[in-house]
């Protein structure tokens, strides 16, 4: 009896400190998947091919605004190093465009539109703009949206098969072309989004960005919704439980933001 006594009292002296910090870490920094069938050379290919054709599109106007470059710059380099991506040279490009907007695409390309400065019009906020989309990149979320194509595809491939046979052949042609359309500019799923709040604001405590500026961004989003909502929520799809979930999620990464601004 006393030995077991004394074995439960070493299990809990060894794992009860274990424990403890297993609970207060109960929400993990979320990490890109271990494997995808579109790999990241694919998607680096697609992701900067599709930034190509956004930049030769004659409608889209390049904004060189020195206070929005500078700063969309600087975000980059405070916040990217913290991104752990397949691409380290992150480009960006400031478009000329009311619509409040910014997207990121595989292969470490930021855009983000002229009208969003006037949404985030703090760095705080803006940081939480563009951690949320390094995070959409470092997370591989073109690539899992064309990995379920994929399935679709096979699927058909298979089918297609059977009957015709030239499908399957095709199957990457239709990948790009759905990655250049849907891959990078449909809406990402829930899951995805919030995914991409959690990492975005955990790099904004690392490179000590204030991340509570993330649940003010939102709130202001949503404000700015009415009759014509911003066009980033209409590719980032919203609900009254995001900025809850964001708020949920700050006791984690304060910490580490009053730890970044300790040891700077
Ligand atoms: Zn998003």
């Amino acid at each position: 009896m006393k030995w077991n006594k004394a074995v439960q009292g070493l299990i809990a002296a060894t794992f009860g400190p274990v424990m403890a910090v297993a609970i207060l870490h109960a929400q993990p920094r979320p990490e890109p998947p271990k494997f995808t069938f579109v790999s990241p050379a694919q998607e680096m290919q697609i992701g900067q091919q599709a930034f190509q054709d956004i930049l030769n599109q004659s409608s889209a106007k390049i904004s060189h605004n020195p206070e929005h470059n500078r700063r969309v710059a600087e975000m980059l380099e405070r916040m990217t190093p913290y991104a752990n991506t397949a691409v380290r040279d992150w480009q960006f490009v400031v478009i000329e465009d009311d619509t409040p907007n910014a997207f990121a695409l595989p292969g470490s390309r930021v855009a983000v539109q002229t009208g969003m400065f006037k949404i985030a019009d703090t760095d705080d906020m803006l940081a939480a703009v563009i951690g949320h989309e390094i995070a959409h990149v470092e997370l591989r979320h073109a690539a899992r949206r064309m990995d379920s194509q994929i399935g679709v595809n096979l699927v058909g491939g298979l089918i297609g098969q059977a009957t015709k046979g030239d499908k399957f052949s095709n199957l990457y042609n239709n990948l790009y072309a759905f990655g250049a359309k849907g891959g990078v500019l449909l809406p990402y799923s829930r899951k995805h989004e919030l995914e991409s709040d959690q990492l975005g604001v955990w790099y904004m405590a690392k490179a000590g960005y204030d991340p509570r500026a993330a649940a003010t961004l939102w709130k202001r989003m949503t404000k700015a919704g009415g009759k014509k909502p911003p066009e980033w929520l209409s590719t980032h799809p919203t609900d009254s439980r995001r900025v809850q979930e964001i708020e949920e999620y700050l006791p984690f990464v304060m910490p580490i933001y009053e730890e970044t601004l300790r040891g700077s």
